[in-house]
């Protein structure tokens, strides 16, 4: 049997449960998706993912008034940037993003004000992204591009792709950067190292760094807010593969792995909550 899909990385990079990603890979193949609800941290994540990519792509600019012509700090001049681009996102839960403002409230205020407490601590990870040269902080920025794709081709015709958050050149070394918002889980490593491990596909020789960016501000990372993810040399890729042979082989619910039952991943996960739909009784 051939899935003959197109799957997204962050969909199958839940290897701490083996369950999800089969139920996620037979879901795509019946083009069944998961239910999503308007959620003040959906929204949130969103728009900082939007501000952090539009800041360093159109408005470095207004980073060096900020710096050069208004003498702030550079994380100052980087949180100011950010700040004026987060005030159109009211404007556009309320009314561009397509869910009534009447219902939806408390979810947009939420969201609202959970931007604003994740921009300082962006700014500060943004940071790095600045060079530092000859002693005193510049505004000489690396080369970054958002939203790259990589793809890859696994078995039964099944098309893995993503898209990396924001990736930086320095010199021969390029960091592959995902933002998140949420509390740090597995999969987020495993997320960065597939996509390390499918750039590696075309071009073996690169160097390439893994950072992973927590912008949450009660998150465990008080002071490390950006984790880098180092490489264990085992093939990701080579375990989807497996995984993928084992969902092509299920005819029922009861082939399916037990659930696991951890209270933080299945939280946020509904794929046993829709199992019916996946094998109608
Ligand atoms: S709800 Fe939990 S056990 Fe079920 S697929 Fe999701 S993560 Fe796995």
């Amino acid at each position: 049997m051939n899935f003959n899909i197109r799957v997204g990385i962050s969909a199958l990079s839940f290897f701490q449960c083996s369950r999800r990603q089969i139920l996620s890979l037979l879901a795509a193949k019946k083009g069944i998706r998961p239910k999503m609800e308007v959620s003040k941290y959906l929204m949130a994540g969103k728009a900082l993912h939007a501000i952090l990519q539009e800041t360093f792509r159109y408005h470095l600019d207004k980073i060096h008034y900020h710096f050069y012509r208004k003498k702030l700090s550079l994380s100052d001049s980087i949180l100011n940037v950010m700040k004026a681009l987060s005030v159109r996102w009211e404007t556009f839960f309320r009314y561009e993003a397509g869910f009534p403002w009447e219902d939806n409230r408390a979810e947009i205020s939420g969201a609202l004000s959970l931007i604003d407490d994740h921009l300082p601590i962006l700014a500060q990870c943004s940071l790095s992204l600045l060079d530092d040269t000859q002693g005193e902080k510049s505004v000489q920025t690396l080369t970054v591009a958002d939203e790259f794709e990589v793809m890859a081709k696994l078995r039964r015709n099944i098309i893995l792709n993503g898209r990396i958050d924001l990736l930086a050149r320095e010199d021969h070394r390029l960091r592959f950067i995902e933002l998140k918002t949420g509390s740090p889980k597995d999969s987020d490593e495993f997320q960065l190292r597939l996509y390390r491990e499918i750039a590696k596909q075309t071009s073996p020789d690169i160097d390439i760094s893994l950072e992973l960016w927590y912008t949450k501000p009660s998150s465990d990372l008080t002071n490390a807010r950006i984790k880098n993810v180092t490489d264990i040399h085992k093939s990701l890729l080579k375990k989807l593969n497996e995984i993928i042979e084992i969902a092509a082989s299920i005819k029922e619910s009861n082939d399916l792995p037990e659930r696991i039952y951890d209270p933080y991943l299945c939280r946020y996960c509904k794929y046993c909550d829709q199992i019916n739909q996946l094998f109608p009784i």
